[in-house]
Parts: structure tokens; sequence; C-alpha cells
């Protein structure tokens, strides 16, 4: 399995930290069973600690194809560094034949159900659905993606390794939550003035 490493603990969060992610993630991926490869598409790219990068018009379905662009707070365009990165984890999933990928929701890199638009410094910071430049290159290559705001999708697959980990009848996932829904419209994205 593919994890992004702020999801382990590790310190590759833009300033240097793990976000207090690694100790929020499900305890079923401690199990012996389950075969970890973390990895950091944008510490790959760009180091830590670095900018914030972040997706301007569009998603990162729209990265890959060349009408979305990523920039730091500065303006600075990171696109090739991120398209570096999202190339580098793909072949580590495909090297180590991961089944499917466990990434960070809301990351430029690795997000997988909820993306800002635009930069995350600047008032006001908007969302939408969608996928960051990392997780559009693995699903463009068949590896399914999971976040870990998704604890039923999770829940089922821990309950493969133990029926305990089963999520409840109430259990959604991010894009099921109340939140979503009532935020992030499926149609008629925004796009912030000057984008
Ligand atoms: S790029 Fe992915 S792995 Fe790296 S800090 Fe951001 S969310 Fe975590």
């Amino acid at each position: 399995m593919l994890i992004s490493a702020c999801l382990m603990g590790q310190p590759c969060g833009v300033e240097g930290t793990d976000y207090g992610l690694g100790a929020l993630r499900p305890t079923w991926l401690d199990d012996p069973r389950v075969r970890l490869h973390p990895f950091c598409p944008e510490d790959h790219g760009l180091g830590t600690p670095r900018t914030m990068p972040d997706l301007h018009g569009g998603d990162g379905f729209a990265v890959l194809d060349g009408t979305a662009r990523v920039l730091d707070e500065h303006r600075t365009d990171l696109t090739e560094a991120l398209l570096a990165g999202a190339r580098a984890m793909l072949e580590l999933a495909r090297e180590r034949a991961v089944d499917f990928a466990v990434l960070t929701d809301r990351s430029g890199a690795c997000g997988s159900q909820v993306i800002s638009i635009g930069c995350r410094f600047e008032e006001p910071v908007l969302h939408r659905r969608g996928v960051g430049v990392a997780t559009a290159l693995l699903l463009r290559h068949g590896i399914p993606v999971v976040s870990q705001r998704d604890p039923r999708t999770l829940g089922l697959l821990g309950s493969r390794l133990d029926p305990k980990h089963a999520p409840g009848p109430d259990v959604v996932d991010h894009h099921e939550s109340a939140w979503v829904l009532r935020n992030l419209p499926l149609r008629g994205i925004p796009e912030p003035p000057g984008e």
C-alpha cells in the first residue's frame, strides 16, 4: 500500500512537521500483514521546508493536461516540481506493485476528495471537490486512491484483516459528509478573482 509520508508521521509537511497526522492514522495500518510504502511527492520535487504549492485554474487532472498550474504564495510556478514528484510516486507504486494508495486530503499533490482553489494563504480560502497532481497521475494509471478522511472505505479495507475494524452504519466517507454536501457543490466550481 502506498501512503502519504506525513500519514506515517514523517516531518515532510511544508513547514517540516507531519501536520499531526501520524498519530491519527487507522490502527490497522500497523498490522504486520500490511506492507506500507510511504512517499511525499512534494518533498521529492521541492524539498522540506518549502513554500505552499496550490492548484490554480483546475485540479490535478487539469495540471496533467497542461490547463492548470501549481503556484506558491509568491506566485512562483511549481508545476514541474509537482509533476516530478507525482511521477516518482507513480514509479514507486509500480515498482512495489501496490494495491491502492491512502493519501492526505486537501494537498495540491495528495488530495483525493477536496482541494483548495488557489492559494490557501489568501482570504477567502476556497475549496472544491477534486484531486491533487499525484493523485490524478495514480488514478490515470489505475491505482485506486482513498483519503485519510474516508473512514467508511478505510474501515472496510481494515475489516479484511479483522472484522473489528468494520465501520458502523453511520460512518461515511468525506464526499458523503454533511460538510461536503453543504459546502462543495458538484457543479459551478468557482475560481477566485484574477485566476
Ligand atoms: S505532499 Fe502529500 S505526503 Fe507530502 S506533506 Fe503533502 S500531503 Fe503529506
